[in-house]
């Protein structure tokens, strides 16, 4: 190897548009590239306080953008709902990565939708819905059950409503109604996948194992890695490839796939590091964080291989005693340092296993984890 000594380069500071775990984690994974950061965030204890200087505002106040940006490299985010509207008066220069376009589409479960028409991917039956007759009529073509969705701003199971009968028609639009809506099939799913892929500024690509996902009330609480079904595995490449080069993708994108009859259906995608890929952080030979970092400068994407079987519980509401959880062997303690509050995710564990057997037996007694 041909190591010379680099003349200076010069130090890269980052930008993260929100302070959240997610941005914490991707500067906790930076800094050892010798990167620096900094956060804008409403509010000054966010987890991204713990790590790095705050810029207080807001993700819609575009001067404050602007003023961020002025002190940075480039821009990137940890949240999904940063109006795009704010972006628009960016100097050239400073590149916004993820593109500002894929961020737009996960914005919108209509658009989201009809993408993955337009790349042929795979996805439930839907309508999208503005009043009760719109609703009446995708009642119709849908059939019971189906699921009524907020296009906008809803994440970890907020703004949905499942209807199962006529009877629940009228009480899902009264709860959602007055904001554009879609309305999807219900999937009888036999279990919930994500493929986390990453695409760097030169075109270089990498995907991650499937990963198997276990909702409650529409949150994440466990993910397990890998999920190891190469037809899946191949099938969910070729479908994330098809977005990442739509968009000339930089950084972390994740599919969120439901499997039915052995088959995959696109949920959703989500432009940015995700909570189903905290376990490459002890799992993986290179966490997301990391490649997302790589992936946005245009540096060498690193391995993506898992390096044992690995289990990512989420703590949402409270956090179990650290002392109790450290007693297992092979886990790794991540606490946010958020107030709690009911269906706050507060913090989360990974437990890296030599097999799937060992995995699964510690899982069974695992504090916060009623599976
Ligand atoms: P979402 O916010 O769309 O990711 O939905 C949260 C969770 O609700 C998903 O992970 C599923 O467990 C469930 N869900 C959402 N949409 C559907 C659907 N069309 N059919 C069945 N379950 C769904």
């Amino acid at each position: 190897m041909n190591l010379q000594t680099t003349t200076a380069t010069a130090v890269k500071t980052i930008g993260i548009v929100g302070a959240g775990q997610l941005g914490r984690m991707l500067a906790l994974a930076g800094y050892p590239l010798g990167l620096k950061f900094l956060f804008l965030d409403k509010s000054a204890d966010a987890p991204g306080a713990q790590v790095g200087e705050i810029l207080l505002g807001e993700f819609s106040d575009a001067q404050k953008i602007a003023a961020l940006a002025a002190r940075v490299d480039l821009l990137t985010y940890d949240v999904e709902n940063v109006p795009v509207a704010a972006l628009a008066g960016l100097p050239k220069g400073k590149p916004f990565l993820p593109p500002v376009a894929a961020l737009a589409a996960g914005q919108d479960r209509l658009s989201e939708k009809q993408l993955f028409a337009q790349l042929k991917i795979p996805t439930p039956k839907y309508r999208s819905v503005d009043g009760m007759a719109d609703l009446e009529e995708a009642m119709h073509a849908i059939g019971y059950p189906a699921v009524l969705k907020t296009r906008r701003l809803g994440y970890d199971g907020r703004g949905q409503r499942f209807i199962r009968s006529p009877a629940e028609l009228g009480s899902a639009f009264n709860a959602l109604g007055g904001v554009p809506l879609i309305l999807e099939e219900f999937i009888e799913f036999e279990r919930e996948v994500s493929l986390i892929g990453v695409r760097n500024r030169r075109g270089d690509l990498r995907f991650y194992p499937l990963v198997e996902n276990r909702h409650r009330d529409g949150i994440l609480r466990l993910s397990l890695a890998p999920y190891a079904d190469r037809n899946l595995q191949a099938r969910a490449q070729l479908y994330l490839r098809r977005i990442l080069q739509h968009f000339d993708y930089a950084g972390v994108l994740t599919v969120e796939f439901f499997v039915k009859n052995g088959r995959l259906m696109a949920n959703e995608t989500a432009p940015r590091v995700h909570n189903s890929g905290h376990w490459t952080i002890e799992g993986a030979v290179t966490s997301q964080f990391e490649n997302h970092v790589r992936a946005i400068l245009g540096l060498p994407l690193g391995d993506t291989s898992a390096i044992g079987h690995s289990a990512m519980v989420n703590f949402i509401g409270a956090l179990p005693p650290l002392e109790e959880v450290l007693k297992i062997p092979g886990v790794h303690y991540h606490d946010y340092g958020k107030q709690p509050r009911p269906g706050r995710k507060l913090g989360h564990v990974t437990l890296v296993c030599k097999t799937r057997r060992e995995l699964a037996a510690i899982l069974k007694n695992f504090p916060g984890l009623d599976q």
